[in-house]
C-alpha cells in the first residue's frame, strides 16, 4: 500500500502535515487531451485549485490540492471551447475523492450500511456522509456474467411483506447476476430463456420457481439449496419431537391440574379469526406447549424449594420477568390466541386485494407516524 495515490502524471511541489497531511500537486505535462474531440491542447486558458481528499494516513486526513490549468480546444468544429484538464488515474470529474477513497467508502458500505460505515469512516478519519457511502454503493456495477452455469434464485424483498422480487446469484463465483422485478413464472421463465447457457439451477421449494425453470430452462438440472434443505429438515426435526412429547405426556397422564380450554375474554367475530391452521403448524404448537409446561412445573419445584427467582430464571433457561408471572398465577398459564387488533383500512379492506390493502395500511402506519395530529 502506498502512502500517495497514483500520481505518475503529476508532479509534487508542497507537502505540510500539521493536524492532517496537504500534498500540493500539478500536472506534468504541458498539454492536456481535449474530453470532447481527442485534441491535444496546450494554449492555457487559466488556472483553479482543485481540493481532494485521499485515505487517512496514520489517523490524519489526506487532502490533495491539484493546480488544474484550463485550456482552450484549438479543433475549430469542436463544442467546447474550454475545458479542464482531468486526471482519470487519481478521480473523476467533479468528484472531490480520490478513486481509492471511494473505493474504501464503497467497501464500507457494503459491509455496514450508510448510518454505520459513516460512524466508522468518522472515527478512522475517513469523509464521507451516509447518503454519500449509499451512493457509491448504488452506482457501483453488478459484475457481468454473460454464460453463467451453475446459477441459484430466491425471493428478494424489495420492502418486506409487501413486495417480493427474484435475485439470481452466479454459484461458481457466489456473485450477483441480477435482480428481477418480481417473481412471477413468466418474469423468470423469460429471463432463463435470454440465459440458454444455465446447466444447473438451486432453487427453494417453490412451485412457482420450479414451474419457471421448467419453463425457460427445459434442459437445466434444478436442486434444492443447502439453505432450504436444513430449514426444512429442522421443522421438520422440530414438528416430529413435539408430537412425540405430547404423546408421552398424554400416555403418563402427569397433567398437573385438568386442560382448560382457552378464556374468550369477548366474543370474537367470525371473520376476524386467522384462518385455520395446518395440521404441522397445530403439532408444533403443541410441541411449544409441552415445552412450556415443562418449564413451568420446573420453576414451581424450584419455587417450593426456596430458590431465588433470578436462580430459578438461571436453571429453567426463562427470564426472571416470566417466572414472578407465572408465580401470580396458581395455575399453568396457558398461551391465549391473540385477536387481531382494529385496522385503519377495515372499513375499505373487503374493497381491496390483500396486497393493495397491506400497502394501504403501510402507507397510513406511516402517514400517522409523521402526522399523527391530523389523524
Ligand atoms: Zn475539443
Amino acid at each position: 500500500m502506498t502512502i500517495l495515490p497514483d500520481l505518475s502524471d503529476l508532479i509534487i511541489e508542497q507537502v505540510s502535515v500539521t493536524n492532517g497531511v496537504t500534498v500540493t500537486v500539478r500536472a506534468a505535462s504541458p498539454t492536456a487531451c481535449c474530453p470532447c474531440c481527442g485534441t491535444i491542447c496546450q494554449r492555457v486558458h487559466s488556472h483553479s485549485t482543485r481540493t481532494l481528499r485521499d485515505l487517512p494516513a496514520s489517523g490524519r486526513p489526506v487532502h490533495l490540492k491539484v493546480d488544474v490549468h484550463r485550456f482552450f480546444c484549438q479543433e475549430s468544429t469542436c463544442r467546447r471551447k474550454i475545458f479542464a484538464e482531468r486526471f482519470p488515474s487519481l478521480t473523476l470529474p467533479r468528484v472531490k475523492f480520490t478513486l481509492r477513497l471511494q473505493e474504501a467508502l464503497r467497501e464500507m458500505g457494503f459491509e455496514l450500511g450508510g448510518e454505520a460505515g459513516a460512524r466508522l469512516g468518522k472515527r478512522l478519519s475517513y469523509p464521507g456522509s451516509p447518503d454519500t457511502i449509499l451512493r457509491l454503493v448504488t452506482q457501483d456495477q453488478l459484475p457481468t456474467t454473460p454464460s453463467p452455469r451453475v446459477v441459484g434464485i430466491d425471493d428478494w424483498s424489495w420492502k418486506r411483506g409487501l413486495r417480493y422480487g427474484t435475485l439470481i446469484c452466479n454459484l461458481e463465483d457466489n456473485r450477483p447476476i441480477d435482480v428481477l422485478p418480481d417473481r412471477s413464472v413468466q418474469t423468470i421463465s423469460a429471463w432463463f430463456e435470454e440465459h440458454p447457457s444455465v446447466e444447473i439451477v438451486s432453487r427453494d421449494r417453490s412451485s412457482e420457481y420450479a414451474a419457471a425453470i421448467s419453463k425457460g430452462a427445459p434442459q437445466a438440472l434444478q436442486v434444492a439449496d443447502v439453505w432450504h434443505i436444513g430449514t426444512n429438515l429442522s421443522e421438520s426435526v422440530q414438528t416430529l419431537l413435539a408430537r412425540g412429547l405430547a404423546e408421552i405426556r398424554r400416555g403418563l397422564q402427569i397433567q398437573a391440574t385438568p386442560e382448560q380450554e382457552p378464556e374468550e375474554t369477548e366474543p370474537v367475530l367470525e371473520e376476524e379469526r386467522r384462518p385455520a391452521r395446518s395440521h404441522s403448524v397445530k403439532l408444533a404448537q403443541a410441541g411449544r406447549r409441552a415445552q412450556k409446561l415443562d418449564r413451568y412445573e420446573q420453576m414451581v419445584e424450584l419455587h417450593q424449594q426456596g430458590v431465588k427467582a433470578a436462580d430459578i430464571a438461571s436453571r429453567a433457561g426463562i427470564g426472571e420477568r416470566t417466572v414472578h408471572r407465572w408465580l401470580a398465577h396458581d395455575s399453568f398459564p396457558e398461551t391465549r390466541r391473540r385477536r387481531r387488533r382494529p385496522s385503519l383500512i377495515d372499513p375499505i379492506r373487503a374493497l381491496c386485494d390483500l396486497t393493495m390493502a397491506r400497502r394501504v395500511s403501510y402507507w397510513l402506519t406511516a402517514l400517522s407516524r409523521t402526522h399523527s395530529p391530523r389523524l
